[in-house]
């Protein structure tokens, strides 16, 4: 049986990322719409098939799993969950993505249960802005969160900013020393065209380029080539050495040539790509095969096969991607 996970273009697959829900408390302006339809239950794997689900993968050769969604602290049983994962003889490290309104509770059993990092969305600083980019999200509880993080005892502590113009941009100072205060590291995320979220994306979309030089105007950063694993480009604060700056650039500077990651939704359906439509129904062979892992290896040895080569995604922010960013798993 072959351990090392291997795409059509000789790109090794070591990292997955899983959406244990579609839900969220936050409705982000960039991420749904305002009125969701949320999976019925059935449809959305269970707590064993996940960490079933999980244990294969790492069985083939991944390394590094990121728990998201959705929100993935509003699923019953994540904390469980984590810890199962987190146990996988084999894994890496398991990761995570939050918005971070509850980790003032659970910081401290998640680094319990294992999760080595954390990244947490922050897009400003404003209580009211917040609520706005958020739709109902409350900037205090999320800060607290953040603080609850930092002190909890994770490897690291990564806070993602989706920068929009009209909205955010000029805040992005302002949470570059949010995150040097915090001694944390902070990644600015071009928005990508994923689902129909009511507005109009080109309006507001914000290179890296232009952030990173707004950001000149008060900072030196030194260009670096270290690497968390995933597709951000990070250079570092000449005098703060203790918070680094990531990019992540997915409409101006194509990552694809490296990539290392497949996506999993919260259905069973395994993304190639992010930005393509190929999938691979695995509930259904979860499902049907409840004791016996080798037709779903077969699959996905099969499926890997015809990951596509790169996305298409442009600056003018037309949506040729259906899905939601809350369904692929961010
Ligand atoms: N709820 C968690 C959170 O907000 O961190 C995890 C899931 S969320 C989908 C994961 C990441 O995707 C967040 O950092 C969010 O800012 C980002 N995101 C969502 N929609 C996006 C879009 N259209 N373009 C770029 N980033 C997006
Ligand atoms: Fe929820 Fe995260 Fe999407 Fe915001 S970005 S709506 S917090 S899943």
């Amino acid at each position: 049986m072959k351990t090392v996970m291997q795409d059509g273009f000789g790109r090794q697959i070591d990292y997955l990322r899983m959406s244990v829900t579609d839900r969220c408390d936050f409705r982000c302006v960039y991420c749904m719409a305002q009125n969701m339809t949320f999976l019925p239950r059935q449809q959305v794997l269970t707590l064993e098939e996940l960490q079933r689900l999980a244990g294969v993968f790492v069985g083939l050769g991944v390394r590094k799993i990121r728990l998201t969604g959705g929100e993935p602290l509003i699923r019953p049983g994540i904390v469980d969950l984590c810890r199962h994962i987190a146990a996988l003889p084999g894994l890496r490290e398991l990761v995570m993505t939050s918005n971070g309104s509850q980790l003032g509770r659970l910081a401290r059993p998640l680094v319990e249960a294992g999760v080595k990092r954390i990244n947490i969305s922050l897009d400003s600083l404003d209580p009211a802005r917040f609520r706005a980019i958020t739709r109902n999200g409350d900037l205090a509880q999320v800060l607290a969160g953040i603080e609850a993080a930092r002190d909890a005892g994770f490897a690291r502590v990564k806070l993602n900013c989706v920068v929009m113009k009209g909205r955010n941009f000029d805040e992005v100072p302002a949470l570059v020393q949010y995150a040097i205060d915090q001694g944390i590291d902070i990644s600015f995320i071009e928005e990508m065209p994923l689902g129909e979220v009511g507005r109009e994306r080109g309006e507001s979309f914000c290179s890296s380029d232009e952030v990173r030089a707004l950001i000149e105007r008060d900072h030196t950063l030194l260009d670096s080539t270290e690497s968390s694993g995933g597709p951000a480009r990070y250079v570092r604060l000449a005098r703060h050495a203790q918070t680094r700056i990531g990019f992540i650039s997915p409409n101006s500077h194509n990552f694809c040539a490296t990539c290392n990651r497949v996506r999993m939704t919260v259905e069973g359906r395994l993304l190639l790509c992010l930005g393509q439509e190929n999938a691979l129904d695995l509930r259904g062979l979860l499902r049907r095969y409840p004791l016996d892992d080798a037709p779903l290896i077969e699959a996905i040895h099969t499926a890997l096969r015809g990951k596509p080569q790169r996305h298409d995604f442009s600056p003018d922010g037309s949506v040729q991607i259906l899905r939601f960013m809350s369904v692929s798993g961010g």
